[in-house]
């Protein structure tokens, strides 16, 4: 019996979040249950059990082979914000994925010691069948840190990568803006653009931030923060204008972005930080008259949809990294009782790269 530690949201946020809307329970977890065939006449027997059955053909059910994974790296996202409004009730455990190393397996496609990535909520352990587990690639290179997989070689570097090449569809010679950019999506959309041919203007919250995106090769890069107007630091960045802009941010920023797109330029919605913790939504400016006399292309996107690529994608990323062409920095939090504290310090920005959790 492993007993296992859970993040709850104890009641919905109000504005930014605070302490006191997260708990910590424990609870004695149970035996991962053995898989196997069973004569369908045993299932109306033992109605309690149902849920654990599925119907194969007429008369026999199989029992879902379960494994038990041990989380090494948690993730603190900004979805978990606006998500957690729409998907969870109070009493849920936090959404959110892992990095985690299975300890005790019934099912063979997840044997005991290999890792997955896995959507089990901010837990330490969890007991679950196959479903929303992922084998962490067969090939990862030994030098490749695993906590990549839930960073730039996972959700958030494939977002950048779709972000660009299935939504923006930039092309060589193109000025591309991002902002947030040195988060986990932004250093990578700057990175794979630069890669691409595309000059990249980018927007940090600190000056620190800057300096690491200079290192990365960004041709432009300002502190939105501290820059006396953001129309003027844009025009200064571009003075043509913007072919593309990959919006982390929303709100006011993108408003002030929108007359600085070129004509026919194209915007990939990947995220609005700046309106997830709003309690009453921000009005205007509203986009209609640029995005008309600038006939511009605005597209709203979730990484999932390109799921079915992930795995080629994931070895084209690998091969750039190999390579020495792209780099990821990751904010590393020990402690899982710290988990609260990391994803307010990722709200307010303290992270440059990818915010983990290593328990
Ligand atoms: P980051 O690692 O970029 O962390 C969030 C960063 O946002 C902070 O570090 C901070 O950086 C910046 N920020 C916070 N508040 C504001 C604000 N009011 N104005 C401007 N910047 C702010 O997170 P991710 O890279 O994981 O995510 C970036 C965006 O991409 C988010 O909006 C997220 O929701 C979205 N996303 C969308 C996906 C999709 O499928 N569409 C998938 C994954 C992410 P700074 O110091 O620069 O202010």
């Amino acid at each position: 019996m492993v007993q296992a530690k859970s993040w709850i949201l104890k009641q919905h946020f109000e504005g930014f979040p605070k302490d006191s809307d997260f708990e910590l329970k424990q609870e004695q977890l149970p035996e991962p249950k053995d898989g196997g065939w069973w004569l369908k006449e045993f299932v109306f027997s033992t109605l309690d059990c149902i849920c654990v059955f599925s119907v194969v053909g007429n008369s026999c059910v199989t029992v879902v082979a379960e494994v038990l994974v041990e989380a090494v790296f948690l993730s603190v996202d900004p979805y978990m914000r606006p998500y957690s409004r729409v998907r969870m009730q109070p009493g849920d455990v936090m959404i959110g994925t892992q990095v985690a190393k299975v300890i005790q397996s019934n099912n063979p496609a997840f044997p005991v010691g290999c890792h997955v990535v896995g959507r089990c909520g901010w837990r330490t352990n969890t007991v679950l069948d196959g479903t929303g587990l992922t084998r962490v690639l067969n090939d990862w290179p030994q030098d490749v840190p695993l906590s990549l997989a839930i960073g730039g070689l996972g959700m958030p570097g494939l977002t950048a990568l779709y972000g660009l090449e299935e939504v923006l569809a930039i092309k060589p010679g193109e000025t591309l803006l991002v902002n947030a950019a040195a988060g986990a999506v932004g250093s990578v959309v700057g990175q794979i653009a630069k890669l691409k041919g595309c000059k990249v203007v980018g927007s940090a919250g600190s000056d620190a931030k800057v300096a690491y995106l200079k290192e990365l090769g960004f041709d432009h890069v300002f502190n939105y923060k501290t820059v006396p107007s953001l129309e003027e630091a844009l025009k200064q960045a571009s003075p043509e204008g913007y072919d593309c802009f990959f919006d982390n941010v929303g709100g006011l920023f993108s408003s002030v972005v929108l007359p600085q797109m070129k004509y026919l330029g194209r915007i990939a919605v990947c995220g609005g930080i700046s309106l997830y913790n709003d309690e009453e939504p921000q009005t205007g400016p509203y986009p209609h008259l640029n995005m008309i006399f600038k006939e511009l292309r605005m597209e709203g996107f979730l990484v999932g949809r390109w799921e079915h690529k992930n795995e080629e994608s994931l070895k084209r990323m690998l091969a750039w990294v190999k390579e020495g062409k792209l780099k990821f920095r990751e904010h590393v939090t020990v402690g899982f009782e710290n988990m609260p504290a990391a994803f307010m310090g990722m709200l307010k920005g303290e992270n440059t790269g990818k915010a983990i959790i290593k328990v």
